[in-house]
C-alpha cells in the first residue's frame, strides 16, 4: 500500500476557511474521519485483507499553512481553539489530520482549566476574532490523570501517595467533580452494588473522562463569555484510542466522528447518566 502526498504546483490551490462553527466542525470530523479510514485500511492491509494499494493526498505549501515562496512569513488564522491532554498518544492536529496554522493548541495533562490556560486563551478570543470560529475541549480514554483522580477517590488514604505535591493536587482536585459525577451517574443506572463490579474502575474512569470534558467545555464557555467571547462556539469531544474516533459519547464501534455543544449546568446529572448508559451498553460491566 502506498500513501503518497502530491504537490503539483500548476493545479488551482484551494485553502479552507471555515465561516462558522458548523463549518469549522465538518472540518475537524473530516479530518479525523480520514485518519480513522487511512489507519483501517493499513490495519486490513496488515491482516492480508486487502484494503486500498494505493492513496494520494494532494497538498501544497498553502493548503499546508506554509509560505508559498522563500522567506515569507504566514500570519497567524487558526480557525479553531483546542484544549487537550499532554498524553502522547494525543497530538491534537495529526488527530485531526490538520496542519500548520490551523489549531491553536493548549495541552494540560487531563485538559483542566488553569489560570494561565485561561490567560491564554484570553489572549487567543481577542488576537484572532477574524479567524476563531470554534473552541472544542478534547478529552481522551485512558487518561492518567483523570485515572490518578479515580484513584485517589476510590482510595482517599492513598490521596497523600497518589497526589504527593501542591502541582498534582490541584490538577486532580479539579478532576475530581467529574468523578465523583460519574460515580453517582453509574450508581443511579446500576444500583450500589456496581461498586463491587471487577470492571467498576474502567467504568468510572471511562464515564469521567467524558464528563471532565463536558464540564471544562462548560466552564470553558462561562470563562470565555466573561472576556468578551459570549458568541463564542464551545464544543467538546473524546479521542478514543482503542478506535481512534473522537466522539461525545462512548461507543464499541463508532462510524462517524463529532462533538457535542458545552452543556447546560441543569442538564449535567442527565448528560451524567446518558454517559454511564452508553459505558454499560459497550458492555465495560457486563458479567
Ligand atoms: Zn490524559
Amino acid at each position: 500500500m502506498d500513501l503518497i502526498y502530491r504537490y503539483d504546483p500548476h493545479l488551482p490551490i484551494s485553502v479552507e476557511c471555515p465561516s462558522d462553527s458548523a463549518a469549522a466542525m465538518r472540518l475537524l470530523c473530516d479530518g479525523n474521519l480520514r485518519l480513522t479510514s487511512v489507519v483501517a485500511q493499513m490495519q486490513k492491509a496488515t491482516l492480508g485483507e486487502g484494503g486500498v494499494s494505493e492513496i494520494v493526498v494532494p497538498m501544497s505549501p498553502v493548503s499546508l499553512g506554509l509560505p508559498l515562496v522563500a522567506g515569507a512569513v504566514s500570519t497567524q488564522r487558526p480557525y479553531a481553539l483546542v484544549l487537550g491532554c499532554s498524553d502522547a498518544r494525543v497530538p491534537v492536529e495529526p488527530i485531526f489530520d490538520q496542519s500548520f496554522n490551523d489549531l491553536f493548541v493548549l495541552r494540560i495533562a487531563g485538559n483542566v482549566l488553569g489560570t494561565e490556560c485561561l490567560g491564554s486563551f484570553d489572549y487567543a478570543v481577542r488576537q484572532f476574532a477574524d479567524s476563531l470560529k470554534l473552541v472544542v475541549v478534547l478529552g481522551h480514554t485512558g487518561c492518567g490523570a483523570v485515572s490518578a483522580a479515580v484513584e485517589t477517590y476510590l482510595s482517599p488514604t492513598d490521596y497523600a501517595d497518589i497526589a504527593f505535591t501542591h502541582a498534582l493536587r490541584s490538577l486532580i482536585d479539579r478532576i475530581m467533580i467529574a468523578v465523583r459525577g460519574a460515580a453517582g451517574a453509574i450508581q443511579q443506572v446500576c444500583g450500589r452494588k456496581v461498586q463491587q463490579h471487577p470492571n467498576y474502575k474502567d467504568a468510572l474512569i471511562e464515564v469521567a473522562v467524558y464528563l471532565n470534558a463536558a464540564i471544562t467545555a462548560f466552564d470553558l464557555r462561562r470563562e470565555i463569555a466573561a472576556f468578551g467571547g459570549g458568541s463564542m462556539h464551545v464544543v467538546y469531544g473524546v479521542y478514543d484510542l482503542a478506535t481512534l474516533f473522537v466522539s461525545p459519547i462512548p461507543a464499541a464501534h463508532p462510524t462517524k466522528p463529532g462533538f457535542a455543544p458545552a452543556p447546560q449546568q441543569e442538564n449535567l446529572t442527565t448528560l451524567g447518566q446518558q454517559l454511564a448508559q452508553a459505558v454499560v451498553d459497550k458492555g465495560v460491566l457486563g458479567e
